[in-house]
């Protein structure tokens, strides 16, 4: 990972906040964050902007972060789920010490801080049914209406909560409530449910409970409990914000939490254009079939995007690039692939591979001879070296740089044209073969200079184009999958509520066989390649021996420089 010294530190207003507390001492100089997914699903890009806030706020001010499984909902949440965030936030870079920790193994202490509360006046066991709490919370205008249930007294309600905890109770038929006001402003604040009795196996306490904390109780305890310091969060909480100190506030007064007590401090989550970050939506694209799986390469989750050929130094760049704001806004998605591009175009070597292959023969190169020019690694690092790639009487090149009828802006091969063939020969197309069943373009045959080895001419003419081109018995054959956003519009689902009505239709192109040159033949899962002139590429764990197959990571059109410039101009 880069040192701090070598980037300039972010700044924006939650270090702002962290760096005035360091000052005065409040949390006495230390900083603690925690990063605290529920593992109901695979992370998101959003979640990433998170853990690179959390994390990285903790390096710069040599405090810590943790990974914390808010795992208080039983029935959604699964051990796949918690593999796949742990090993999300490693690949990403981030360290989260020897363990990671579990809202789960704070069960016992949750209860505990509930009886305090019942037996302090702060909370009392509710019976009405869901219907007629949601009746009686009032709206947004209107005050609530206090519970028939609400002036228990504190032994009822302790013995009722020991039924609930006993499993004497059905589903639903009460909750635990905090006792603060029905006719307050914040609906948050109108009696909040702690607890709820749902008969449920749990993923790390299997059937110990059948009764778990409400969220906005949980999360509170669970950063108290680790002594967090700043517990960051997204925007849509600022209104829990009040209940959270109201809660610790309670649990310190009663002794049961030490001071100072962990602050919330909100920011705008991540918005990005032609992408949906919630994992709602993302669970549904997995199980209706829209795409292959958490990791296919077009979800916007870690997983995915890492074997699509993210790096986690392109994502952790994005992240700092996007910044912390604490307004809403949507990032274009031409930016991630800004970040994605300039780190592949300093670090993935250079090859030449044809994805939609057309057939050369070179007449006058002699059959059965052949030859290895010398190939640039990559012009961006020097030390990367030359390799030789083997040129031979059949080629293959790409079907679109050639065109029979070229229009005027059409500067590649054609009929009586010269081109260049890139690091071999200037070739001139002479016919053009037809399948004479499909009247096709069959195959193209060529002449090639053999003075113009290497790819300049001694008496100076000029060619208007390069192409990349394979030999045809060299090559190595190969499956291509190129991407397109899963969804056709900036904000899918903003227009008609549901997001499957702009789900693109053609997001997978799958290629093949398309012709690779041979020096891939050892390239193993996750090796990222420039293929000149067609994009980024990265080996795909589905390649097999003899058969690789490679995910487009991103093109080499720059969307976002042009944006840019357009912003600049108004
Ligand atoms: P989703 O909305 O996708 O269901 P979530 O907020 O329910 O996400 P959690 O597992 O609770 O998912 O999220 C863990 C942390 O990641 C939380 O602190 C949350 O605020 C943060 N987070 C989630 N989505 C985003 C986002 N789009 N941008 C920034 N942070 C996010
Ligand atoms: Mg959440």
């Amino acid at each position: 990972m880069e040192s701090p010294a070598e980037t300039p530190k972010p700044s924006d207003f939650i270090r702002e906040i962290i760096t005035e507390d360091q000052k005065t001492g409040k949390y006495e100089k230390r900083v603690h964050t925690r990063f605290p997914p529920e593992p109901n699903g695979y992370l998101h890009l959003g979640h990433a902007k998170s853990i690179c806030l959390n994390f990285g706020i903790a390096q710069e001010f040599g405090g810590k972060c943790n990974l914390r499984f808010d795992d208080t909902n039983p029935e959604k949440e699964e051990q796949e789920y918690v593999n796949s965030i742990i090993d999300s936030v490693k690949w990403l870079g981030f360290d989260f010490g020897p363990e990671a920790f579990y809202a789960s193994d704070y069960f016992d202490f949750m209860c505990r801080a509930a009886e305090y509360l019942i037996s302090a006046g702060h909370a009392y066991v509710d019976s009405q049914t869901a219907e007629e709490m949601r009746q009686n919370r009032g709206t947004l205008t209107s005050p609530g209406k206090d519970s028939p249930f609400r002036g228990r007294s504190a032994d009822e309600n302790l013995r009722l909560f020991l039924e609930m905890r006993e499993g004497r109770h059905e589903d639903g038929s009460m909750v635990l409530r905090a006792k603060i006001d029905m006719a307050s402003p914040n609906i948050n604040m109108r009696d909040p449910a702690l607890y709820r009795i749902k008969h449920a196996q749990h993923h790390r306490t299997g059937s110990s409970w059948c009764i778990y904390p409400m969220y906005t109780y949980a999360h509170p305890l669970e950063d108290a409990v680790e002594n967090i310091t700043h517990s960051i969060c997204t925007l849509e909480f600022e209104d829990q914000r009040p209940f959270y100190d109201w809660l610790l506030e309670r649990l310190a007064d009663g002794g049961l939490l030490r001071r100072p007590l962990p602050g919330q401090l909100e920011f705008a989550r991540l918005n990005l254009s032609y992408t949906v970050l919630s994992k709602r939506i993302l669970i549904q694209l997995v199980s209706e079939g829209h795409v292959k799986g958490w990791d296919d390469p077009r979800m916007p989750t870690i997983s995915g995007i890492r074997r699509r050929g993210y790096t986690p130094e392109a994502l952790r760049n994005f992240c700092e690039r996007i910044g912390v704001a604490k307004r809403d806004s949507m990032v274009d998605l031409a930016l991630l692939e800004y970040c994605i591009r300039e780190d592949l175009n300093r670090r993935a070597s250079r090859v030449m591979a044809v994805l939609r292959p057309l057939k050369v023969v070179i007449t006058n190169y002699p059959e059965g001879q052949e030859e290895e020019l010398e190939a640039i690694n990559n012009p961006e690092d020097l030390n990367a070296g030359t390799r030789k790639v083997p040129f031979s009487r059949e080629l293959y090149i790409e079907q679109d740089d050639f065109c029979e009828d070229p229009p005027k802006q059409f500067f590649r091969l054609a009929p009586g044209r010269e081109v260049r063939l890139r690091y071999a020969y200037f070739i001139t197309c002479d016919k053009v073969l037809r399948d004479e069943k499909t009247g096709g373009i069959a195959e193209l045959h060529c002449t090639y200079d053999p003075e113009t080895r290497g790819g300049d001419a001694p008496d100076g003419r000029k060619v208007k184009a390069t192409l990349h081109w394979v030999s045809a018995r060299h090559a190595l054959k190969a499956e291509v999958r190129l991407f397109d956003t899963l969804f056709t519009v900036e904000e899918p689902g903003a227009g008609s509520g549901d997001f499957r009505t702009d789900i693109n239709p053609n997001s997978l192109e799958i290629l093949s066989p398309c012709y690779i040159e041979p020096g891939l033949a050892d390239a193993a899962a996750g090796d990222r390649y420039q293929f000149e002139r067609m994009g980024y590429f990265c080996v795909d764990p589905d390649s097999a021996e003899g058969a690789l197959v490679f995910n487009r990571t991103v093109t080499l059109k720059d969307t976002w420089a042009k944006i840019q410039k357009r912003q600049n101009k108004k």
